[in-house]
Order: structure tokens, then sequence, then C-alpha cells
């Protein structure tokens, strides 16, 4: 049996080839893929390669789907259900592991990366790594619990407490579900950012503005939004490190006397625990985070290139994709 899937062979190109489709093993489900989201990351991996990517590879690592076929020993999952894939696999003995950091686990394992995702009819999943979709929640809804775990695993980094005012450079999908999720925790967010659109609809204000933060979030690739993020932490203020920056421009001066003297914290965040999906899957269920108003665009997977381009200059908002 064949799928259409999206093939990454080299860096800089894709096509949408016919594949053939898996057969689960031990402890792995066949799913059928209902929607996967495209993000960024999708972008840059795609376009410029990334440190995680093995080629050739099926991208695509925000996936909802049904499952409809179980390899053997797969105990707890119905075929028929729907379900969320961890985007991780992970060894589950390294320290890391231990201490509930999978996503930094010695032997990550990222689907889309690593191994095939969601840009396909169908992808398979260890049992370990997928969660069910709660009842009656739609698959475009339960699609967003990937980007949001990463932004409840920068919060959660960010050690936001009630009242805190927390400062989000960039109000694309993810700084909006940043804002969105640190005011479900009790936070007072800010959107900055300089496209004035995007800053109405975040409720945001204009970078450069003065204003300091009892944590910043920079959920840009920009240097400059690190170096105003830096000048605008407040006395024990954290800055959590949620974007990479292009390799060039990826040192920055840092006043160590500053975090020295104010009690500042600089902590990076990348991608997130199995344990942040669950949370995420309960705060789009409950309506605690909206998601919903976020969608700008359903495309089919035959219309990837065009829907990079607007990912690529910022024209929509989260983009969906269907096999
Ligand atoms: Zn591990």
């Amino acid at each position: 049996m064949e799928m259409s899937a999206v093939v990454v062979r080299q860096i800089g190109s894709f096509a949408l080839e016919r594949v053939q489709i898996g057969e689960p093993g031990d402890h792995e489900v066949l799913i059928k893929v209902e929607v996967t989201g495209l993000c960024r990351t999708d972008l840059k991996l795609i376009r410029v390669g990334h440190r995680d990517l093995r080629l050739p590879r099926i991208p695509g690592e925000e996936v909802v789907g049904l499952v409809c076929k179980k390899g053997k020993d797969v105990a707890g999952v119905e075929v028929g259900s729907r379900v969320y894939v961890y985007p991780g696999v992970w060894c589950g003995r390294c320290s890391s592991c231990l201490r509930g950091a999978e996503n930094l686990c010695r032997e990550m394992r990222i689907m889309g990366f690593h191994r095939d995702g969601g840009f396909a009819e169908y992808v398979i999943a260890p049992s370990s790594s997928i969660i069910p979709v709660p009842e009656g929640l739609a698959a475009e809804q339960a699609v967003f619990a990937e980007p949001l775990s990463c932004c409840l695993n920068a919060l959660e980094l960010a050690r936001v407490a009630e009242n805190d005012r927390v400062g989000i450079w960039g109000a694309g999908p993810a700084g909006t579900l940043l804002a969105r999720a640190a005011r479900a925790l009790g936070g007072r967010p800010a959107s900055i950012d300089p496209d004035s659109r995007r800053r109405a609809i975040a409720g945001g204000i204009p970078p450069g503005c003065g204003d300091a933060f009892d944590a910043c979030i920079v959920a840009v690739g920009s240097r400059d939004a690190y170096i105003e993020a830096l000048g605008s932490l407040n006395p024990r203020g954290r800055l959590v490190v949620f974007s990479g920056l292009q390799p060039l421009e990826n040192e920055l001066p840092v006043s160590f006397n500053d975090l020295h003297y104010h009690e500042q914290t600089l902590v990076g965040a990348y991608g997130c625990s199995f344990r942040h999906g669950v949370q995420a899957l309960d705060c789009i269920r409950s309506g605690t985070v909206a998601v919903k108003d976020m969608i700008s665009h359903r495309m089919g997977l035959d219309r990837l290139e065009e829907a990079l381009r607007i990912v690529e200059h910022r024209q929509g908002m989260k983009i969906l994709l269907y096999p």
C-alpha cells in the first residue's frame, strides 16, 4: 500500500511523492493523519536544514490522527481513537529523562527530524508517545497541543507566577500562544512586535517602549530582540531563550555584572516534555487557552510551497495542512 507524502531528500527542496506505508512494529501504532500543523521550524528545516534533521525525511512534528493499526504489545489504545503524537522518542534512563526533561534526552529522536513525520497520509509512532485527544475535541484544535506544549515548557522555565509581567517578543503563532498561556497562568503578558497588524491582534506594544518585565521570552529569531529583552529585565527577572538565532548572529554581549547585581537568570527552552502535551490538551479542551481563532489557513499537502511562503513572509497565523 502506498500513500502521498512530502519527502525532503536534500536541503532546500522537497517533493510530494508516492511512498510505501510502513507496518507498525512492536509497541508501535499506525496513525491515519487528520491534520498537521505547519510551523516556522518546518520552514527552517526545509530551506536551510536543522541541527536534528536526518535525510531523507518526511517532515511534520505537529500531528493529530486516528489509530488505524496496532503492532504487537500495544495496550491502552483502541483502533479508531483520536490521538495526539508527542513528537519525541526518549530513552527513559538518562539523567534528563529521569528528571522529566525527555526533550533533552541523550538519545532523543524527534518525529519529522530523526524519523518520519506527519506531512503524509499515515505516520508510525511508538505507543508510549501517543496521548488520547479528549472526547469531543476537534483534531484542528488538538493539533495546537504541540506548539502550546513548547510554550508551557518555556513558561515553566520562566517560573511565571501570579501577576508577573511577562514580555513576549514576537506575536506570531508561538508568541500568541505564549501570551495566552502566560495569562492562563496568572501572568500579565505584553507582546512586543514591530508588525502593527500582529500587535493589534495580540494586544501588544511596539519594541523599544522601555517597559520592564519579570520574565522575558523571545519568540522571534532576532538578535536585536534578545538585546532589547536583556535590557528589559526587572531585578530577579528571567530571560528565556525560546528562539534560536542564525549561526553568525548567535553570540551576544551579556553583562555578567548586571546578572550578578540584579540576580537575573538566563535560561534556554527547546521543545517540550511528554507531560506538557497532556497539560496542553487539557488547556485547549477547557478553553483556558483559545486556539480556534488562530487558524489562518487550511491547505492540502500539495500546496506546501505556497504555505511555506506565507510563513516566510509572516502573512498568516497558524497554517494547518491536510493530507
Ligand atoms: Zn533519555
